[in-house]
Protein backbone atom coordinates (compact mmCIF):
# COMPACT_ATOMS: atom_id res chain seq x y z
CA UNK A 1 0.00 0.00 0.00
CA UNK A 2 2.53 2.51 1.00
CA UNK A 3 4.28 1.90 -2.36
CA UNK A 4 1.51 2.42 -4.24
CA UNK A 5 1.11 5.84 -2.85
CA UNK A 6 4.47 6.84 -3.09
CA UNK A 7 4.01 5.60 -6.74
CA UNK A 8 1.18 7.77 -7.30
CA UNK A 9 2.93 10.75 -5.98
CA UNK A 10 5.96 10.04 -8.53
CA UNK A 11 3.52 9.76 -11.31
CA UNK A 12 1.89 13.48 -10.60
CA UNK A 13 5.27 14.80 -10.23
CA UNK A 14 6.71 12.91 -13.62
CA UNK A 15 3.34 14.01 -15.31
CA UNK A 16 4.07 17.44 -14.17
CA UNK A 17 7.76 17.24 -16.17
CA UNK A 18 6.33 15.44 -18.58
CA UNK A 19 3.63 18.98 -19.47
CA UNK A 20 6.95 20.82 -19.84
CA UNK A 21 6.64 22.29 -15.88
CA UNK A 22 10.11 23.29 -15.05
CA UNK A 23 11.08 21.37 -11.61
CA UNK A 24 12.03 24.24 -9.54
CA UNK A 25 8.60 25.08 -9.86
CA UNK A 26 6.90 22.08 -8.76
CA UNK A 27 5.90 22.29 -5.10
CA UNK A 28 8.27 19.99 -3.01
CA UNK A 29 5.53 18.54 -0.42
CA UNK A 30 4.02 16.42 -3.82
CA UNK A 31 6.50 14.04 -2.78
CA UNK A 32 6.43 14.16 0.81
CA UNK A 33 5.02 11.01 2.56
CA UNK A 34 3.72 11.80 6.16
CA UNK A 35 1.25 9.58 6.76
CA UNK A 36 2.69 6.91 6.60
CA UNK A 37 5.16 5.94 9.54
CA UNK A 38 7.12 2.93 10.10
CA UNK A 39 6.34 0.58 13.39
CA UNK A 40 9.03 2.46 15.92
CA UNK A 41 10.92 -0.41 17.61
CA UNK A 42 14.32 -0.18 19.88
CA UNK A 43 16.84 -1.25 18.59
CA UNK A 44 19.57 -3.70 20.35
CA UNK A 45 21.73 -1.80 22.73
CA UNK A 46 24.85 -3.51 20.52
CA UNK A 47 25.47 -5.40 17.35
CA UNK A 48 24.09 -8.40 17.55
CA UNK A 49 22.01 -7.76 20.09
CA UNK A 50 18.20 -8.43 19.30
CA UNK A 51 15.85 -5.50 18.51
CA UNK A 52 12.72 -5.16 20.52
CA UNK A 53 10.38 -7.08 17.38
CA UNK A 54 12.80 -9.96 17.23
CA UNK A 55 11.72 -13.62 17.90
CA UNK A 56 13.81 -15.09 19.67
CA UNK A 57 14.78 -18.54 19.16
CA UNK A 58 17.66 -19.12 21.14
CA UNK A 59 18.20 -17.22 24.84
CA UNK A 60 21.17 -19.89 25.76
CA UNK A 61 18.62 -21.48 28.25
CA UNK A 62 16.14 -23.98 25.96
CA UNK A 63 15.45 -25.27 23.16
CA UNK A 64 11.25 -24.78 23.48
CA UNK A 65 11.12 -23.41 19.90
CA UNK A 66 12.86 -26.20 18.59
CA UNK A 67 12.50 -29.94 17.54
CA UNK A 68 13.65 -32.55 16.02
CA UNK A 69 12.39 -33.24 11.67
CA UNK A 70 9.64 -35.39 13.16
CA UNK A 71 8.34 -32.53 15.78
CA UNK A 72 10.21 -34.73 19.04
CA UNK A 73 12.11 -33.27 21.56
CA UNK A 74 15.42 -31.42 20.09
CA UNK A 75 18.31 -33.29 21.95
CA UNK A 76 21.34 -31.32 20.90
CA UNK A 77 23.26 -30.37 24.43
CA UNK A 78 22.64 -27.26 26.09
CA UNK A 79 26.16 -25.86 28.00
CA UNK A 80 27.35 -22.17 28.82
CA UNK A 81 24.75 -20.20 26.70
CA UNK A 82 25.19 -22.52 23.69
CA UNK A 83 23.25 -25.77 21.57
CA UNK A 84 26.19 -28.01 20.32
CA UNK A 85 25.34 -30.35 17.48
CA UNK A 86 25.22 -33.99 18.81
CA UNK A 87 26.12 -36.67 16.57
CA UNK A 88 23.17 -38.56 15.13
CA UNK A 89 20.56 -36.25 17.24
CA UNK A 90 19.84 -35.19 14.01
CA UNK A 91 18.85 -31.98 12.55
CA UNK A 92 16.95 -29.60 14.41
CA UNK A 93 14.02 -27.31 13.26
CA UNK A 94 12.29 -24.20 14.69
CA UNK A 95 8.51 -24.78 15.51
CA UNK A 96 7.55 -22.01 14.11
CA UNK A 97 7.46 -21.12 10.13
CA UNK A 98 9.15 -18.21 8.22
CA UNK A 99 9.30 -16.53 4.78
CA UNK A 100 11.41 -13.42 4.50
CA UNK A 101 13.28 -12.93 7.68
CA UNK A 102 16.20 -11.30 9.33
CA UNK A 103 18.32 -13.74 10.96
CA UNK A 104 20.97 -13.01 13.14
CA UNK A 105 22.96 -16.60 14.36
CA UNK A 106 26.24 -17.01 16.21
CA UNK A 107 28.15 -20.49 15.55
CA UNK A 108 31.76 -22.07 16.60
CA UNK A 109 33.57 -24.73 15.43
CA UNK A 110 35.05 -26.86 17.42
CA UNK A 111 38.82 -25.42 18.97
CA UNK A 112 40.01 -29.14 18.81
CA UNK A 113 40.74 -29.71 15.05
CA UNK A 114 39.58 -32.80 13.38
CA UNK A 115 38.99 -34.09 9.87
CA UNK A 116 39.51 -31.91 6.85
CA UNK A 117 37.36 -30.38 4.35
CA UNK A 118 33.36 -31.42 4.57
CA UNK A 119 34.51 -33.11 7.25
CA UNK A 120 35.51 -30.35 9.62
CA UNK A 121 33.36 -28.14 11.59
CA UNK A 122 30.18 -28.89 9.80
CA UNK A 123 26.71 -27.70 10.06
CA UNK A 124 24.51 -25.77 8.53
CA UNK A 125 21.83 -23.19 8.43
CA UNK A 126 18.66 -23.87 6.28
CA UNK A 127 16.78 -21.55 5.51
CA UNK A 128 12.80 -22.19 4.70
CA UNK A 129 14.48 -25.91 5.69
CA UNK A 130 16.00 -26.16 1.71
CA UNK A 131 18.29 -23.39 1.24
CA UNK A 132 21.72 -24.01 2.92
CA UNK A 133 23.45 -20.72 4.20
CA UNK A 134 27.00 -23.21 5.05
CA UNK A 135 28.59 -23.39 8.43
CA UNK A 136 31.69 -25.40 8.19
CA UNK A 137 35.71 -24.65 9.85
CA UNK A 138 37.27 -22.62 6.59
CA UNK A 139 39.84 -21.23 8.67
CA UNK A 140 42.68 -22.75 7.10
CA UNK A 141 40.92 -25.96 5.50
CA UNK A 142 40.34 -26.85 1.85
CA UNK A 143 36.98 -27.85 0.58
CA UNK A 144 35.65 -27.08 -3.00
CA UNK A 145 34.47 -23.21 -2.80
CA UNK A 146 31.23 -23.32 -3.23
CA UNK A 147 30.82 -25.36 -0.34
CA UNK A 148 32.99 -23.51 2.06
CA UNK A 149 31.80 -21.66 5.36
CA UNK A 150 29.20 -18.84 4.11
CA UNK A 151 28.46 -20.57 0.43
CA UNK A 152 25.33 -21.03 -0.35
CA UNK A 153 25.99 -24.87 -0.54
CA UNK A 154 27.09 -25.84 -3.82
CA UNK A 155 25.52 -22.40 -5.57
CA UNK A 156 27.76 -19.23 -4.44
CA UNK A 157 30.80 -18.97 -3.09
CA UNK A 158 31.31 -16.49 -0.45
CA UNK A 159 32.92 -13.41 -2.04
CA UNK A 160 35.57 -13.28 0.48
CA UNK A 161 36.63 -15.55 3.51
CA UNK A 162 35.88 -14.03 6.87
CA UNK A 163 36.34 -16.67 9.01
CA UNK A 164 37.82 -16.62 12.46
CA UNK A 165 39.52 -19.08 13.90
CA UNK A 166 38.47 -22.70 15.32
CA UNK A 167 36.90 -22.51 18.42
CA UNK A 168 36.13 -18.41 18.27
CA UNK A 169 32.64 -17.40 18.09
CA UNK A 170 31.48 -16.00 14.61
CA UNK A 171 28.05 -14.27 13.44
CA UNK A 172 25.96 -14.26 10.14
CA UNK A 173 23.33 -11.76 9.78
CA UNK A 174 21.16 -12.76 6.79
CA UNK A 175 18.74 -11.38 4.78
CA UNK A 176 16.29 -13.73 2.97
CA UNK A 177 13.38 -13.30 0.75
CA UNK A 178 11.74 -16.14 0.25
CA UNK A 179 10.42 -17.34 -3.02
CA UNK A 180 7.38 -16.98 -4.74
CA UNK A 181 5.58 -19.96 -6.05
CA UNK A 182 1.76 -19.17 -8.73
CA UNK A 183 -1.11 -21.55 -7.78
CA UNK A 184 0.38 -24.12 -10.80
CA UNK A 185 3.93 -24.42 -8.53
CA UNK A 186 5.92 -22.31 -10.98
CA UNK A 187 8.58 -19.66 -9.80
CA UNK A 188 7.32 -16.43 -9.45
CA UNK A 189 10.13 -14.94 -7.89
CA UNK A 190 13.26 -16.80 -6.52
CA UNK A 191 14.65 -16.91 -3.19
CA UNK A 192 17.28 -13.77 -2.65
CA UNK A 193 19.74 -13.86 -0.07
CA UNK A 194 21.98 -11.70 2.11
CA UNK A 195 24.84 -12.71 4.07
CA UNK A 196 27.21 -10.69 6.35
CA UNK A 197 29.73 -12.98 7.92
CA UNK A 198 31.55 -11.43 11.04
CA UNK A 199 29.98 -7.96 10.04
CA UNK A 200 31.55 -8.33 6.56
CA UNK A 201 29.21 -9.00 3.25
CA UNK A 202 29.68 -12.50 2.13
CA UNK A 203 26.58 -12.55 0.13
CA UNK A 204 25.68 -10.22 -1.73
CA UNK A 205 21.65 -10.59 -2.70
CA UNK A 206 22.36 -13.80 -4.69
CA UNK A 207 19.48 -15.09 -6.69
CA UNK A 208 19.14 -19.13 -4.92
CA UNK A 209 19.09 -21.20 -7.61
CA UNK A 210 16.97 -23.57 -6.10
CA UNK A 211 17.14 -26.43 -2.78
CA UNK A 212 20.53 -27.39 -1.68
CA UNK A 213 21.60 -30.50 -3.13
CA UNK A 214 24.62 -32.50 -2.55
CA UNK A 215 23.87 -34.43 -5.97
CA UNK A 216 23.22 -32.73 -9.32
CA UNK A 217 21.52 -29.38 -9.91
CA UNK A 218 18.60 -27.57 -7.92
CA UNK A 219 15.02 -27.76 -8.66
CA UNK A 220 12.73 -25.26 -6.83
CA UNK A 221 9.53 -27.31 -5.66
CA UNK A 222 6.79 -24.94 -4.52
CA UNK A 223 6.42 -24.85 -0.89
CA UNK A 224 4.39 -22.50 1.70
CA UNK A 225 6.78 -21.03 5.26
CA UNK A 226 9.16 -23.59 6.51
CA UNK A 227 11.21 -23.78 9.53
CA UNK A 228 14.81 -23.02 10.35
CA UNK A 229 16.57 -25.70 10.01
CA UNK A 230 20.05 -26.54 11.73
CA UNK A 231 22.19 -28.96 10.25
CA UNK A 232 23.88 -32.26 12.46
CA UNK A 233 26.98 -33.08 10.36
CA UNK A 234 28.19 -35.18 12.61
CA UNK A 235 30.71 -32.54 14.10
CA UNK A 236 29.84 -30.19 17.65
CA UNK A 237 29.41 -27.09 16.35
CA UNK A 238 27.77 -24.57 18.43
CA UNK A 239 25.66 -21.67 17.99
CA UNK A 240 24.03 -19.04 20.47
CA UNK A 241 21.94 -15.96 20.46
CA UNK A 242 19.43 -16.91 17.77
CA UNK A 243 16.96 -14.38 16.50
CA UNK A 244 14.89 -13.53 13.28
CA UNK A 245 12.45 -11.09 12.45
CA UNK A 246 9.84 -11.18 10.15
CA UNK A 247 9.61 -8.98 7.23
MG1 LIG B 1 26.65 -28.22 6.03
Amino acid sequence: MNRIIVFAFCVVAAGALAQGQPRESLDPKVTEVWDLKPKKITAGASIGEAPSDAIILFDGKDLSKWSTLSGADAKWEIKDGAITAVKSAGDIKTKQTFGDVQLHIEWRSPATVEGEGQGRGNSGIFLQERYELQVLDSYESQTYSNGQAGSIYKQAIPLVNACRKPGEWQSYDVVYTAPRFSDNGRVITPAYITVLHNGVVIQNNYQITGPSEYKGLPVYQPHAKASIKLQDHGNPVSYRNIWVREL
